[in-house]
This record gives C-alpha cells, structure tokens and sequence, in this order.
C-alpha cells in the first residue's frame, strides 16, 4: 500500500500555478528521487508531503487518512544548508529535537529523562560519524559534518519518512560521496521511506528506487504561470539499474 498518496493535487497562489494535477502514491520504504528544472515545484511538493502547506486543490493521504496540514514526527526533514540551529552544540541540537517531541509544552527534560535523551542523542551522533564533534557548535563543523548533524537531528524523532531537499548540493564531490553511502545505510537501517529533491542527475539514479522528473506538460509563452508542473517521468530502477549508477557515479 502507498504510505503518502497525492490525488488530483494543485497548489496555486493567486493565478499563478505551480503543481496541477499531480497523482502519486509512494509506496513503503520507496527512495524516490525528484528532479527537474529550478522552479518546476519539487520543493513545493515537499512542502506538501511534510504538511507544511496544504493543496490548493485535491488530496493528500499518509496511511490512507487525510495528511493534516502540520508536520508531524513521522516526517523528517533535511535541507542544503540552515538545517541545524547554529547557537546550540551538536549535541544539544539532536537532544532538542527530542525535547520537543517529550516535553512539547516548556521544551526541555530534567534528571534521567534528560540523561536519557542525551545518550539517545550522543549514540544516534557517533552512528552517523560524530561522536568526537558531541561539543562543536556547528559553525566549526565542516559541510559534510553539518550535513550529517542535519540528519542526525531528523532522525532523532525516529521519522518514518525522511524529506531531502538538495541535502548534498553545496559539498565537495567526494564529502557527497561518503553522504550517499551513510544516507543509504540509514535509509536500510532504519526502513525509511526518502523523498530526496536533488540537481545531480547521476545521484538521483544511484540513490533512487524510483526517479521522478518534475516540468510542466504545457507551456503558454505569454503567460508562463499559466500551468502548472506535475510528474512528466516516473522511473522506476532495479537494484542491477541502481548498482551501475554506483560505479559510474
Ligand atoms: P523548485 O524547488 O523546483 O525550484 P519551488 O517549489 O521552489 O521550485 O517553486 C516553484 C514556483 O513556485 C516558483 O516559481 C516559486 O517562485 C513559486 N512559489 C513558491 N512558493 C511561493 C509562494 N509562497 N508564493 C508565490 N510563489 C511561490
């Protein structure tokens, strides 16, 4: 069954229109790789899925209910930079997520609940490959170490589904490599459904189990906000297709 369903989604703001008619299920456990053109609506749709923003018109459904227009603990997010608070160590950025999920009202944790999320937090930190950084404020982490705090923080809530909008897009071409083979391990380890937006064509293949391609079917010269983009491709890749993406990527 599909965790998140899109049926008949428009999202428009005032007559411009971004996303028509966009009709999608995601099944369990899916990595799906978004691409296309700057302004085509992939990070709209991922503003959708999070419940950050509602349709215009149509319907969105995780595990078959309507998706409330709130981000939930099931739906993690991660972006290509600003993720992560910059005032709080990197500990103290993942033991918050926890917070707010534990003591939503004052925020915070006392005595063995807070001893509790810190070991949570460091352990979740050293998996990811930072547990020397427990007491560095990001701004002294590099991009590649911001990025894996950034996931860390996601995944502290234990999300079910995983959004990435150009997680990797700003780092060196070998501190991405080292990000894909630590995002493909959490995404097994954790049976994570991923919604990744991504400019790298080659990554979308190597990463994805599916690859969709955002545009607009139409196009009016005179009025280029006239319609809206939706999925034009939707690729579906084997392991064989995915693992010769690997090495050639
Ligand atoms: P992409 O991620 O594919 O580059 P976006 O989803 O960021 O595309 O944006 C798609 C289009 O929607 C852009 O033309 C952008 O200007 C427009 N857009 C996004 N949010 C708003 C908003 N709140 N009000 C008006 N236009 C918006």
């Amino acid at each position: 069954m599909a965790v998140l369903e899109f049926q008949g989604v428009w999202v428009e703001y005032g007559d411009k229109i971004v996303l028509e008619k966009v009709d999608l299920g995601i099944e369990e456990g899916a990595f799906v790789s978004i691409v296309g053109p700057s302004g085509a609506g992939k990070s709209t749709f991922l503003r959708l899925a999070l419940g950050q923003e509602a349709p215009s018109r149509g319907s969105i459904r995780l595990d078959g209910e309507p998706l409330r227009a709130e981000p939930g603990p099931d739906r993690g997010v991660v972006f290509q930079r600003y993720s992560v608070f910059p005032h709080m160590s990197a500990l103290q950025n993942v033991v918050f997520g926890l917070e707010c999920a534990r003591a939503p009202v004052i925020g915070r944790l006392f005595g063995a609940a807070r001893r509790a999320a810190r070991e949570e937090a460091a352990a979740l930190l050293a998996h990811v490959g930072l547990g020397d950084a427990l007491c560095v404020y990001p701004r002294e982490l590099s991009g590649g170490m911001q990025q894996r705090l950034a996931i860390a923080q996601a995944l502290i809530r234990r999300p079910r589904i995983l959004l990435l909008d150009e997680p990797f897009g700003a780092l060196d071409p070998g501190v991405r490599l080292d990000m894909h083979v630590l995002i493909s391990e959490l995404w097994r380890e954790h049976g994570l459904t991923i919604l990744m937006v991504t400019h790298d064509i080659k990554e979308a293949f190597k990463l994805g189990t599916r690859v969709l391609a955002f545009d607009k079917r139409r196009r009016d010269p005179q009025a280029p906000h006239r319609y809206g983009s939706t999925a034009v491709y939707d690729f579906p890749l084997d392991d064989k297709q995915r693992a010769a993406m690997a090495v050639s990527a």
